[in-house]
């Protein structure tokens, strides 16, 4: 860890600073996990060795309860699993998820003493746990958890106080990261490690996180099947500069992502961008055309409106009844484009939605005109390397050459992978994704200015021959990862 060093950050308690320079796309560390576990609701469909999504698994026949993808994954995934196996038949089934991962971050401890890697930068105990700021319901929760886990907690294994165990429930519930599957697109799992719980939120920050599975036989032949992640740097950072991650999305306006971080890691922000209500103007503001603007009042209505579709439209996704949700949002955009901001936040949600919907409808022409509508309003938006835009960019880059708008989709293509391979690196399952698709466009990009029938008879050959294995149901495809810390629910 010769590339950062702890010091004491102006009003946020520890952090971290860097010793060097870095540059944007730089790894500033890589970490392996402390300790990770599978959701319960994802017990059976993600491996909880090497954390992928499978159509089948394998399960533990002695538990009954984890699954492997084959049994390389299996016993690449028993050096952690054995205790935990061993505790879930003598307890008769398996506890949630916080007390699994809790049981696991102990047994560790145990096994390899409080520094468990020679990379790790602070023991847990010197980690804050937030334990008094919890409210009262929260607090309510939380004794439950730790009541069921001292049930758990086997009699042969090494007891702690309450006070150690409780920490370490404290510390998860504001510094469990959320584990994703192989691409980034799902929220899979929570895991802990050490040395990210160092890195200090801004809204604006200077580095991204990102998590790396690597290729599956790399996995394989660690005697941990820990999951790694990465601290990008996001553009040029100053040696002494502190290192900063955002912890909430920045496409909610200040006063949401303080009211946010408040609530879920107890802390008042008071970064740049929320001190001076940055682009806050831009996400609630109204659309000017040849210097007219629309009265205040117009555009309070029509954001008010638009929260009342979001809501019927939440309940159509819900149903199932897509193009319910697609008559409700095309009416509300109708109705409210004329006022709104083409960055306006609940507009773009709109966008963003139609995009996903109809090009599950497969209607890509309606989808990638969306697709863009809303990359255009994310480019006013988010810094250039923000991950969340460049998987917009990608999707919306999907959405372009399914409807056969080769060139834009190319383009947009082009300008995710750029920024993938910032925030994600060359080796990421998805930016591999991104590079095939690349050299795929322009291949057919070429063949379009050759010439356009052949172009588009080839194409349509190709799309009956290849269903395109982007789009997923949209219920099930969530928009990124939208909390970089797991909340206990
Ligand atoms: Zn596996
Ligand atoms: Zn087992
Ligand atoms: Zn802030």
């Amino acid at each position: 860890m010769e590339n950062v060093t702890i010091f004491d950050s102006p009003g946020k308690g520890r952090g971290l600073k860097t010793n060097k320079e870095f540059w944007a796309g730089d790894v500033i560390f890589s970490e392996p996990s402390l300790a990770a576990v599978v959701f319960d609701s994802l017990a059976e469909r993600i491996c909880h060795s090497c954390f992928r999504r499978q159509d089948k698994l394998q399960r533990c026949g002695q538990c009954k309860f984890s699954h492997y993808c084959d049994r390389t994954c299996q016993r690449a995934g028993w050096a952690e699993h054995k205790q935990e196996c061993a505790a879930i038949k003598n307890y008769g089934k398996a506890p949630n998820e916080n007390i699994r991962l809790v049981a696991r971050i102990m047994w560790r401890l145990d096994k390899d003493g409080g520094v468990v890697s020679d990379t790790q930068l602070t023991t847990l105990d010197q980690l804050e746990d937030h334990i008094e700021d919890m409210a009262e319901d929260e607090l309510k929760e939380f004794k439950v958890d730790i009541h069921n886990f001292l049930d758990y907690w086997p009699r042969n294994s090494k007891q702690h106080t309450s006070d150690v165990i409780s920490h370490i429930f404290g510390l998860i519930n504001c510094n469990g990261f959320t584990v994703s599957d192989q691409r980034g697109l799902q929220a899979v799992g929570v895991g802990l490690f050490p040395n990210l719980c160092l890195v200090n939120h801004d809204c604006w920050p200077n580095c991204t996180v990102i998590l790396n599975h690597g290729n599956q036989s790399a996995v394989n032949t660690l005697y941990h099947s820990q999951q790694r992640i990465e601290l990008r740097s996001l553009g040029k950072i100053a040696e002494g500069e502190e290192l900063t991650v955002s912890y909430v999305d920045f496409i909610n306006v200040s006063a949401e992502r303080q009211r946010l971080l408040k609530t879920q890691y107890f802390f008042d922000c008071t970064c740049h961008h929320c001190k001076e209500r940055i682009k806050d103007d831009l996400k609630m503001g109204g659309r000017e055309e040849d210097n007219v603007k629309p009265s205040e009042e117009q555009v309070k209505e029509s954001t008010e409106y638009c929260l009342q579709m979001l809501e019927k439209m939440d309940q159509a996704r819900l149903k199932g009844d897509y193009h319910e949700l697609v008559k409700i949002c095309k009416e509300c955009i109708e109705k409210t484009e004329p006022v709104l901001a083409d960055t306006h936040i609940y507009l773009l949600r709109m966008w963003s939605t139609m995009s996903e919907v109809q090009a599950y409808l497969q209607y890509f022409e309606d989808a990638a005109e969306y697709a863009r509508k809303m990359v255009d309003g994310y480019m006013k938006l988010y810094h250039p390397n923000n991950p969340t835009l460049g998987m917009a960019a990608m999707r919306a880059g999907v959405t372009h050459w399914q409807a056969g708008l080769i060139e834009v989709g190319h383009g947009m293509i082009c300008k995710a992978y750029a920024i993938l391979m910032v925030t994600h690196g060359p080796t990421h399952p998805i930016t591999k994704d991104l590079e095939s698709m690349r050299v795929q466009t322009e291949m057919e990009l070429r063949m379009f200015k050759q010439n356009e029938y052949v172009y588009h008879s080839m194409r349509e050959a190709a799309l009956k021959n290849r269903p395109m294995t982007m789009m997923h149901e949209p219920k099930s495809m969530e928009e990124g990862i939208k909390n970089l810390f797991h909340r206990r629910k």
